[in-house]
């Protein structure tokens, strides 16, 4: 069976072609698919009944059902989980916006990148998500997005740069203008840092745009903070970032969770300064950590962020505070686990 949403236009033409059937049925499915969100090819009332048994046959619909939802009180956040065909599941955050929403996908399930203050994490690595998982998210998502516009980043569970091949073929078929038609500049893939894989990124030419998890201030620090991509000198990641955004046009962003007394200190704000600075294509968006009882870090309070911020005001394109969304379903940045767990309650007393 092929998995039908992994395939781009072309190849979907091709295969409908080697069926015998004529070449517009193509697009017939990738209507029903990508437009008119059919479940199952009994939906395509505009193919003859023998064809759809046919396409069916032949191809797998790989439509994931959704095996749980959540919605926040505080702001309307959605988190969904999907079910893949061996029963994991791929972890999706939907968040209105100010006249859009924004898509917050999984590229894998679990991560290895072991990075100290994400829940992530702790799961370790379970798999990488195929390019067919990817697109599902998307699609479902904005089946709740009441025809609004979708940005999407690649800010959910796993590295994409560490399942590229998956990540760069999703985003083909969603930026397709046969396909899902998403503009390729409302996508953000978002990167511990891996520098030899941000520049082959840079050279998929998919006109997409890269924020990159900075974190700290100096070797020594990302290293603790962020063992696996900390191994890269930062100076080489913010070279590679500096490549891509040069390649590109587009600036890249800086994301810096801030942690009470790790690096909110004023040594890291000077260091940081120095980072960024005049013609370095560099925007800085500040994420005040997402607390989880399994994780011994602390939230600065608001002022402190503030303060924080504008103490960085001039040394980047700008300078802006992520408060995530989604805090009190477990929805935020660095609290997507891939599993339907248990209350919060319950889990800060086990
Ligand atoms: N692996 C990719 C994408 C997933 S994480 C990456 O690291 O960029 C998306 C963002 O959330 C990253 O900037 C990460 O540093 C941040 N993050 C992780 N855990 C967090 C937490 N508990 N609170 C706030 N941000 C967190």
């Amino acid at each position: 069976m092929i998995a039908l949403k992994a395939l781009t236009y072309e190849q979907l033409a091709a295969q409908v072609e080697a069926l015998g059937l004529e070449r517009y049925r193509a697009d017939q499915i990738v209507d029903w698919v990508y437009r008119k969100g059919a479940a199952d090819f009994d939906a395509m009332t505009n193919v003859p009944a023998a064809q759809r048994q046919l396409l069916a046959a032949t191809f797998d619909f790989s439509a994931m059902p959704e095996a749980a939802a959540q919605v926040s009180a505080l702001d309307g956040t959605r988190k969904f989980l999907l079910r893949c065909r061996d029963g994991e599941g791929a972890e999706t955050v939907l968040m209105p916006m100010d006249g859009h929403f924004t898509v917050c996908v999984s590229s894998q399930v679990g991560c290895r990148f072991a990075c100290k203050f994400c829940v992530t994490a702790r799961r370790g690595l379970v798999r990488n998500l195929d390019a067919d998982e990817i697109v599902q998210q998307v699609l479902h998502a904005r089946t709740f997005a009441g025809g609004l516009g979708l940005n999407i980043v690649f800010m959910g569970m796993g590295e994409p740069l560490d399942n590229f091949a998956a990540v760069v073929h999703a985003i083909r078929i969603l930026t397709a203008p046969q396909l899902a038609m998403i503009g390729a500049r409302r996508i953000t893939v978002s990167t511990t840092g891996v520098p030899d894989r941000i520049r082959a990124l840079a050279e998929e030419e998919l006109r997409v745009k890269l924020a990159l998890s900075l974190n700290a201030t100096n070797d020594v620090d990302r290293k603790w903070l962020m063992p696996v991509s900390g191994r890269f000198p930062l100076s080489e990641t913010l070279a590679a970032a500096a490549y891509f955004a040069e390649r590109t046009g587009h600036h890249v962003t800086l994301e810096y969770v801030l942690l009470r007394g790790v690096n909110d200190r004023p040594e890291d704000v000077m260091r940081l300064r120095a980072l960024g600075g005049p013609g370095t294509p560099f925007k800085l968006n500040v994420i005040p950590w997402n607390p989880d009882p399994r994780i011994r870090f602390e939230r600065p309070d608001s002022a402190t962020v503030a303060a924080f911020a504008a103490a960085l005001e001039g040394a980047f394109r700008s300078v802006s505070v992520r408060w995530s969304k989604g805090v009190d379903i477990d929805a935020a940045c660095g609290q997507l686990f891939g599993k339907v767990q248990d209350p919060p309650a319950q889990r800060a007393a086990g």
